[in-house]
């Protein structure tokens, strides 16, 4: 369904850099249908999440077009990016930016109540979504009292809180151990499948790519032809 497509057309960023500018993203297109994850890989400063941060209405480029579920954000204003956000995009990145005070299951609900949700209704589907990340026993408790897998699986169920179209996630097993990293791996896939999101995941874990619908390879700000994967 095109409405929960997200579309990267002819992106171009540069970023100051001494005399001249450095290109980040150079005519980079990309797209990503409903209930598929693309995985982007390319080495350490290849422009993989500045690709992110342009599909997340951070970053907006030189020139381009960012399409999120059929809204083209060209022209937005910061506060219509900013609702945007708030109620099409889930944003995950490497650091799980958890706030210490909350428990797991508060970490959601602030994103509903941003969203201006109603608080009963946001406890449930809060407490929904710590289950389907596997944390149902873990909803009382603080960032200090979960490891770091349990964290970030708090961090991704915070980005489904309002039902995104487009899921963004920057290396969410960068800080894990191989097994939890795979583990982290599965469950974006099958909650990209059962909630229909369309999902760009970058990772350096080569490990389970075939298992990803496309592979996309950046190199430069270059973004290599897309490689559909067998399953
Ligand atoms: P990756 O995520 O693949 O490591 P990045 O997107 O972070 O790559 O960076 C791509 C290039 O853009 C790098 O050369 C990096 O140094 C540069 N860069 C990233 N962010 C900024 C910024 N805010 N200002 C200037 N240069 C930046
Ligand atoms: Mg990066």
């Amino acid at each position: 369904m095109t409405a929960s497509t997200l579309l990267l057309d002819d992106i171009t960023l540069t970023y100051p850099d001494g005399e001249g500018r450095l290109t980040a993203l150079d005519a980079v297109s990309l797209t990503v249908d409903a209930g598929t994850v693309t995985a982007c890989v390319g080495p350490s400063g290849s422009g993989k999440s500045s690709l992110l941060a342009v599909a997340a209405t951070l970053v907006t480029p030189d020139s381009g077009r960012v399409v999120v579920a059929g809204t083209d954000t060209t022209g937005l204003g910061p506060a219509e990016k900013a609702a945007l956000r708030r109620t099409r995009l889930g944003i995950v990145f490497q650091q799980p930016n958890l706030l210490p005070s909350l428990t797991a299951a508060e970490q959601l609900q602030v994103m509903a109540h941003l969203a201006g949700r109603r608080p009963r209704a946001a406890r449930d589907h809060a407490l929904e979504l710590l289950a389907a990340v596997g944390l149902a026993d873990q909803a009382h408790r603080r960032p200090h009292q979960l490891s770091g897998g349990q964290r970030q699986r708090v961090n991704i169920a915070r980005a489904l809180m309002n039902e995104p179209a487009v899921l963004l996630v920057d290396e969410p097993t960068s800080a894990l151990d191989h097994e939890r990293g795979a583990a982290i791996l599965d469950l974006l896939l099958s909650l990209t499948r059962d909630r229909g999101t369309a999902t760009v995941l970058v990772t350096h874990d080569r490990a389970h790519l075939e298992r990803m619908d496309a592979v996309v390879t950046m190199a430069d700000g270059r973004l290599g032809a897309a490689r559909a994967t067998a399953g």
